[in-house]
């Protein structure tokens, strides 16, 4: 076979036959297939798409590509969450020790926020003395101990995905629905979890801003999910103005931790007890994981779960030397607050990367002192920015430019979790 010819039948809109595409994914991760050959065969994806058989190959190729985890020593059903990421997004922080404490095994492996959107591992990063490299057999033992566990995925899960992903990343093919929903599936089915749930994000803040977009994206992936034998579901979460009160790393730890006390802002609540509610079903486990929530009983569980892997729960979190207000340019009712400009101002404040070697900072962020809806008067703060580096608010300040809209009346917004995709719930069946 030759790599000129795969490129050229995709190119030209023919299928591709499940040999070429083993071939081409196998080759390539071998080193005997050279990138710009790969970039070309992702371009020509990106434009002629796959159908549902080139993309069951395709993913089933990336897994084979590396190691799959073996949970079967975890002594209860395993169900992890996947987000498409948002601005905001502590989801994980608060969703794996409350499903944890609900019964279910969470076997949560993640990545680092690159861009606008921050990254679990970089939030848990916060915390002094946590580590995110586990080996399989660290990983089940704390399974088995405490019931949830977020660690760093290794360089063999799905290594196919890693060259690709870097490749997509420089040559405008991230984009994809076929090549977004094989990258996140391989990893997740690699991982060795009997089921998943997915919040896949719209609006301003999102990945796929558009709603009808992310319902082919959550259709495609849940699809992908079913055909291996991973139980999958979707909801549809919205990412319109940042989720919670914080964008940052230990800004959104402190967040997380005042909602496993049993606080937290009604809409980080929200959208963490119906994502719990489906992985649960998932599991075929009977619990009411918004009432656990409440009553503070899954605390004790995070801290477990933090000690585990070297941090320490009690201590303090790092802290910021540099804060700027940013005030309400006029009085009436903030109508919006957009997602993206604050996620990119918190990213540009020292929270996020720009390419995957860079470090950030664990204190840097942004704390959101009204949300839209809110009745605000003009001058008073509205966002507070924090900062290692004073030099860097300018920056974050012209992401803010138009993100800001004060009004007379609310705009009017929509459900926080707009749609459900998968099969019905509790007709999958105990794991
Ligand atoms: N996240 C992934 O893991 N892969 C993609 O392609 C996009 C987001």
């Amino acid at each position: 076979m030759h790599a000129v010819d795969v490129i050229r039948a995709k190119r030209d809109g023919r299928r591709l036959t499940s040999e070429e595409i083993r071939w081409f994914l196998d080759s390539y991760t071998r080193g005997e297939i050279a990138d710009e050959q790969a970039s070309a065969l992702l371009m020509a994806v990106f434009f002629r798409g796959l159908d549902p058989g080139e993309l069951t190959t395709w993913t089933t190729a990336m897994i084979e590509s590396g190691e799959r985890l073996d949970l079967s020593a975890v002594d209860r059903p395993t169900v992890d969450k996947h987000s498409t990421g948002g601005v905001g997004d502590k989801v994980s922080l608060v969703l794996v020790p409350l499903v944890a404490a609900c019964g279910v095994a969470v076997p949560q492996l993640s990545g680092r926020g690159l861009g606008h959107t921050g990254g679990t591992l970089d939030k848990m990063e916060a915390i002094p003395g946590w580590r995110a490299d586990l080996t399989p057999e660290e990983m089940v033992a704390i399974l088995d101990e405490v019931g949830g566990v977020i660690a760093a995925a290794g360089p063999g899960l799905a290594p196919a995905d890693r060259k690709l992903y870097a490749l997509r990343d420089v040559t405008a093919t991230v984009e994809s629905i076929p090549l977004i929903a094989s990258s996140i599936m391989a990893k997740k089915i690699a991982e060795g979890t009997g089921g998943l749930v997915l919040d896949v994000k719209f609006g301003a803040g999102a990945f796929l801003p558009e709603p009808e977009r992310g319902r082919v994206l959550a259709e495609t992936m849940v699809a992908l999910g079913e055909a291996d034998g991973v139980r999958t579901v979707a909801l549809q979460t919205a990412m319109e103005t940042v989720l919670g009160r914080t964008a940052g790393n230990a800004l959104e730890v402190v967040e997380a931790v005042e909602t496993l006390r049993g606080g937290g802002p009604p809409d980080l609540v929200e959208v963490t007890v119906a994502l719990a509610e489906e992985m649960v079903a998932l599991a075929g486990v009977d619990a009411d994981p918004g009432a656990l929530l409440a009553s503070g009983a899954a605390l004790p569980v995070w801290e477990r779960m933090v000690a585990a892997q070297g941090g320490d729960p009690a201590a303090p979190l790092p802290v910021a030397p540099h804060r700027r207000a940013v005030e309400a340019p006029a009085s009436g009712v903030l109508r919006r607050l957009d997602a993206r400009g604050v996620g990119v101002a918190a990213w540009r404040l020292g929270a996020g990367r720009a390419r995957k070697e860079h470090p950030v900072s664990a204190a840097a962020g942004v704390v959101c002192l009204a949300k839209p809806g809110d009745e605000v008067r003009a001058g008073e703060p509205l966002l507070e920015l924090h900062s290692d580096d004073p030099a860097r608010f300018e920056a974050a300040l012209a992401a803010l430019d138009g993100a800001i809209e004060v009004g007379d009346a609310a705009a009017p917004t929509g459900p926080l979790v707009l749609a459900r995709v998968g099969a019905a719930a509790g007709e999958n069946g105990p794991a």
